[in-house]
């Protein structure tokens, strides 16, 4: 069960993205890192995507994983897809070399391999990029998604629109009976504030069937330095001083160093979970044509996978 898993304090989730819809991505993510031993897995909102994570579980021969999906709020920075504006844009295609998703072709956006990271829009000297939040009616997606059969719903808790927090969690929370994360960051909020959140999302929760995902800043793994991962650290401690009963979760910024940094500050953790620093080392082999089946790509692959899966 996903919570003995989060109890042994192994857990390793790989984070697909939460506004990645890319299946054919997806599920060669999700094979290798079930094969270098990963046994929890983020995915969008979608069954597509869903379909495409059980299938390769089924190629790694894995049958002891487990499935979550991530939800966000409007203006949540995980549900924000770019849209270019071509009257301001000057075909530089800065936007295209910086994208970690291979997103952006000629300043064209794949909307489903978009997740919202942001750096598109903080490179371009024209201004020319903003976002729309594709924020899902949880009512129309999460039943048939649950009854494929997934084992743990992430709500991203980003933001200062306390009510519409509220109002997904309690809906999440009436129509599921597994294990449910909140995945928060200090972003705008105080130290209080975000402790405040993670207590009242929390008070009608039975004690250990929630995870509070400390995400440092989101999405900004990247860098295999301890630089990268101490905002996950520091906002990981916030949360463990308040004694709460459930799992913790590091997240934003996560990398090989992040173990090492979070005991080093007696951070007490039962997981961490790793998105862009994940994808991007093994991107240059299952972005390959002969992703899997060339032996000597994907073992080269798989020994990247491993070693953090291990850190
Ligand atoms: S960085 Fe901005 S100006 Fe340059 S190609 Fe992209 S959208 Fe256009
Ligand atoms: S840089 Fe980030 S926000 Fe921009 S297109 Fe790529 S994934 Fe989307």
């Amino acid at each position: 069960m996903l919570k003995d898993l989060l109890e042994a304090k192994k857990c390793f989730k790989l984070v697909c993205g939460a506004g990645n819809e890319d299946a054919a991505e997806v599920e060669k993510l999700v094979m290798l890192y079930a094969k270098a031993g990963c046994k929890f897995f983020d995915l969008s909102a979608n069954a597509e995507i869903i379909d495409a994570a059980k299938r390769a579980l089924e190629s790694a021969g894995v049958d002891d994983a487990y499935l979550c999906v991530s939800v966000g709020i409007k203006g949540d920075p995980h549900v924000n897809k770019a849209v270019i504006d071509y009257d301001k844009c000057i075909s530089c295609y800065s936007c295209d070399a910086v994208c970690p998703q291979n997103a952006i072709k000629y300043a064209k956006v794949k909307k489903f391999r978009c997740i919202g990271c942001g750096k598109c829009a903080k490179i371009c000297p024209k201004g020319a990029i903003s976002y729309i939040s594709e924020e899902k009616n949880l009512e129309e997606i999460l039943p048939p998604l649950i009854q494929k059969g997934i084992d743990c719903i992430e709500l991203h808790a980003m933001g200062l629109d306390d009510r519409e927090i509220e109002l997904k969690w309690n809906y999440i929370n009436e129509n599921f009976d597994g294990i449910l994360s909140i995945c928060t960051s200090r972003g705008k909020l105080s130290d209080e504030k975000l402790v405040q959140r993670i207590k009242n999302l929390t008070a009608n929760r039975k004690p250990y069937t929630t995870i509070v995902q400390a995400d440092g800043f989101p999405m900004s793994g990247g860098k295999d330095d301890f630089k990268t991962t101490l905002q996950t650290v520091a906002t990981a401690e916030i949360v463990q001083n308040e004694n709460l009963p459930v799992y913790l979760m590091l997240s934003g910024g996560t990398n090989t160093k992040t173990a090492h940094l979070a005991k080093m500050c007696s951070i007490d953790y039962h997981g961490i979970a790793a998105g862009s620093f994940a994808r991007k080392i093994v991107r240059p082999y299952i972005s390959r044509d002969d992703f899997p089946l060339n032996e000597f790509i994907f073992n080269k692959a798989l020994n990247i996978a491993k070693k953090l899966v291990e850190s």
